[in-house]
């Protein structure tokens, strides 16, 4: 199957996020995560989940990747907590990103 376009183009972005270290804090107060998040809103919450899908295990164990796929979870989960990717993230390397990230919200909500 031909490599969608819009995959290459949200690759070609997590790479340049890792690259400049632009900023990838979703509650950034500072910047606002200025030069990723104009970017990041021309894909659609297919295109980013997608995108997501078609990340390499490299680049997902690489520890300055995990804050832009915070970043995208946040974008592409319609009620922020990342249970509706579940199911469309399964048996991908960023599945296991969104467990932990799941698992930890939900502690830190249950210890309030
Ligand atoms: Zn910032």
């Amino acid at each position: 199957m031909e490599e969608l376009l819009s995959n290459f183009r949200f690759r070609e972005l997590a790479f340049k996020v890792q690259k400049l270290k632009w900023c990838a804090d979703w509650n950034c107060t500072t910047c606002g995560a200025k030069d990723l998040r104009p970017r990041l809103e021309k894909f659609t919450r297919a295109e980013i989940i997608e995108g997501l899908r078609s990340l390499s295990q490299d680049f997902v164990d690489n520890p300055n990747s995990l804050e832009f796929i915070i970043f995208c979870f946040y974008s592409a989960s319609i009620f922020k907590n990342g249970y509706d990717l579940i199911e469309e993230l399964k048996d991908t390397p960023v599945s296991e990103v969104l467990d932990r990230a799941i698992t930890k919200s939900y502690r830190k909500r249950n210890d309030e």
